[in-house]
């Protein structure tokens, strides 16, 4: 492969929307998509979940995957350049900056880099979890909420995420359990009482999920096999909605040494989507550890290919 001008990490809302600016701006944008790889999918973490109902100007709600495609053939239409290919290694202290790709072993070099490769939620790495995923089984109450009216719903989880995601689902549910492995939470003191003190919550201290009951597609979730750490017990709880909130994890790993991280390892920005290195801007989660919507996610993918282009424009090459 050979050199561009723009090049685009990450195949979710953020890569795709700034592909769809970066190509209608006439830099036609070349995007590494990905490959499948363990719970991953290439568009991201749309592609893992059903229905949509909180992205704007789908009043009857849209699939997650076919959100995804509909993005990628609006940035097709304006000369996006796809390639299914992880990038392997990046080295960002020289100009042009260079890309190896993990299948083909070739290098790409490129004058701007988009990074959006997102954030993988944190799963327990049960099968009967991975198998119904968007049928009761879910990493965002902020997503999936609203689908469990009145329904007895779980929350795994003991930190800050698991607190606001209880706390956001007791607008919707009849009851939402917290299951918890230990007998204390690591979430913040005021985070914890919120939660704590509503009726709706009840808090299962003590216990790891051992499976997620159901079948997919339909009923979906119909319960949860529990263990009790101290004695081994297991046992069944009824809920319909399994909202696992054990943390999430920034796809930075390609960028350490490089680009500045909090210590969660998400990307750190100046001004706007730039890093630390001109010429290298940032969008959606990989840089989100905040709102972490596809809504967000394809703002700032439209904010980064701007910022592209405006920097692209003053550097001749
Ligand atoms: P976290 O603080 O690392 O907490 C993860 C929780 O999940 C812990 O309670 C942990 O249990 C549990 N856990 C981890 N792996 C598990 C497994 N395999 N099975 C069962 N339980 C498991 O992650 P987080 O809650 O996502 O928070 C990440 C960071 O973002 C924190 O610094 C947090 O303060 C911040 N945050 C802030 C806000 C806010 O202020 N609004 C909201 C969300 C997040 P143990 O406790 O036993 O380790």
């Amino acid at each position: 492969m050979g050199h561009e001008t723009l090049v685009i990490i990450g195949s979710g809302p953020a890569g795709l929307t700034a592909a769809i600016y970066a190509a209608r701006a006439n830099l036609r944008p070349l995007l590494f998509e990905g490959l499948p790889r363990g719970t991953d999918l290439p568009g991201g973490q749309l592609m893992i979940t059903t229905d949509v109902e909180n992205y704007p100007g789908f009043a009857d709600g849209i699939l997650g995957p076919e959100l995804v495609e509909q993005m990628r053939k609006q940035a097709e239409r304006f000369e996006t350049r796809f390639v299914a290919d992880l990038v392997s290694k990046v080295d960002l202290s020289r100009r042009p900056f260079a890309l190896a790709l993990e299948s083909s072993g070739e290098t790409v070099t490129c004058d701007a880099l988009i990074l959006a490769t997102g954030a993988v939620a944190k799963w327990i790495g049960l099968p009967s979890e991975r198998r119904l995923m968007g049928f009761g089984v879910s990493a965002c109450a902020t997503c999936d909420g609203a689908f469990f009216k009145q329904q007895d719903i779980a929350v795994v989880g003991g930190g800050d995420t698991a607190m606001e995601e209880a706390s956001f689902l007791t607008k919707f549910a009849r009851k939402v359990y917290v299951i918890h492995r230990r007998g204390e939470l690591r979430a913040s003191k005021i985070m914890q009482q919120r939660v704590l003190e509503s009726p709706k919550v009840e808090v299962i201290w003590h216990h790891e999920v051992v499976e997620v009951l159901g079948q997919a597609p339909k009923p979906g979730v119909t319960g949860m096999r529990l263990r009790d750490v101290r004695d081994g017990k297991t046992r069944e709880l009824a809920v319909t909605g399994c909202f696992v909130a054990i943390g999430h994890k920034p796809n930075t790993d390609l960028f350490i040494g490089q680009l500045d991280m909090d210590a969660a390892g998400y990307l750190q920005l100046e001004r706007g989507t730039a890093t630390k290195i001109p010429g290298v801007f940032a969008a959606g989660d990989v840089a989100d550890h905040t709102y972490r919507q596809a809504v967000t996610a394809a703002g700032s993918g439209c904010m980064a290919a701007i910022d592209a282009e405006r920097f692209l424009a003053g550097h001749a090459h």
